[in-house]
């Protein structure tokens, strides 16, 4: 079965405490749908400029993504995003965002072949336009959705109509107290179910992740890496490794989830260890399975 993946694509410039690249390939919608693609086949859906090098399309490719719905719009210029982590390499500021082209205007083109996908990841772009792409889709039976800071402060009302249309939440600690206005984690976790989806997923970065339905709790540690060389897009790794996961899974019940956390957490550890999408480019799945059972081992799974 295959997986839609709306987000952005982008250059990035990132700054390390020892080391800097700039404009990399990046954008959301990227490292999801690299990460979901050891999984299942993905369809990505994404808007990019002309300055937009054919060489980035190629790469998404070769993965076996498919880039049919990779708008590339004549005049246009691609999202551009600059970041600086600090000493800890877990927290970071942006010291720069230009949307460009992935304004909140912009409205997602559906190839046909796409509408039927069933399983849906709305990775980190504007809410009217996650909700333009679902009025296109024929009956997606999973939607999971990301958001952020950006889209929660400034376009709150399209991302709270988002969150009665969407299955599942995936935001990071951060995100999910700034949506509900809570500081203990649990209850805003909590809060955020009222707001619609039917599960939460919460990511803490070098803490690991928790899930919570209206039934179930459970948290899963990091997997613990001693190589942290860029953190960009472990974030939308998770959740594109999570959502392709699951997208491949017979029934939602708790030991799939539990399995789609333990691949999503692997899949991140290994995005981490290199910029952009470089430790990707040599990974395989047995890399992956290898990983995956060492840290099975770890947690007692
Ligand atoms: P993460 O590290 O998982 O939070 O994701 C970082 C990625 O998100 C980078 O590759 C950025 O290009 C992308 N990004 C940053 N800001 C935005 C935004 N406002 N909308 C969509 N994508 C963004």
């Amino acid at each position: 079965m295959s997986l839609l993946i709306l987000g952005s694509a982008a250059f990035d410039s990132i700054q390390t405490p020892s080391d800097r690249r700039e404009r990399i390939i990046g954008g959301s919608a990227v490292h999801a749908a690299y990460a979901g693609s050891f999984f299942a086949p993905v369809n990505l859906v994404a808007v990019v400029g002309d300055d937009w090098p054919e060489s980035n399309t190629r790469l998404l490719q070769d993965k076996g993504i498919n880039t049919e719905g990779l708008e590339v719009r004549p005049g246009a210029k691609t999202l551009y995003w600059s970041g600086r982590y600090f000493d800890n390499m877990d927290d970071r500021e942006t010291l720069d965002i230009q949307p460009n082209v992935m304004g909140s205007e912009y409205v997602p083109i559906l190839p046909d072949d796409y509408k039927k996908t069933k399983t849906v990841f709305l990775a980190n772009g504007a809410p009217a336009s996650h909700l333009a792409l679902l009025e296109q889709m024929d009956s997606p039976s999973l939607v999971v959705a990301d958001t952020m800071d950006f889209y929660i402060n400034g376009q709150r009302e399209a991302l709270d109509e988002l969150l009665t249309k969407i299955d599942a939440l995936v935001v990071n600690e951060s995100e999910i107290r700034l949506l509900t206005g809570e500081r203990n984690l649990l209850k805003a976790a909590q809060k955020g179910l009222n707001l619609g989806p039917q599960f939460l997923v919460v990511k803490k970065g070098e803490n690991g992740a928790m899930f919570l339905s209206r039934t179930a709790l459970f948290l899963l540690p990091a997997y613990p890496t001693t190589n942290v060389i860029d953190p960009t897009g472990a974030g939308d790794s998770f959740a594109g490794a999570l959502t392709a996961y699951l997208s491949e899974a017979d029934e939602l019940n708790e030991k799939t989830m539990k399995n789609a956390l333990l691949y999503a957490t692997v899949t991140a550890s290994f995005n981490v260890e290199g910029f952009s999408l470089e430790r990707y480019q040599t990974l395989s799945r047995s890399d992956l399975e290898r990983r995956a059972d060492a840290f099975r081992a770890m947690v007692g799974f």
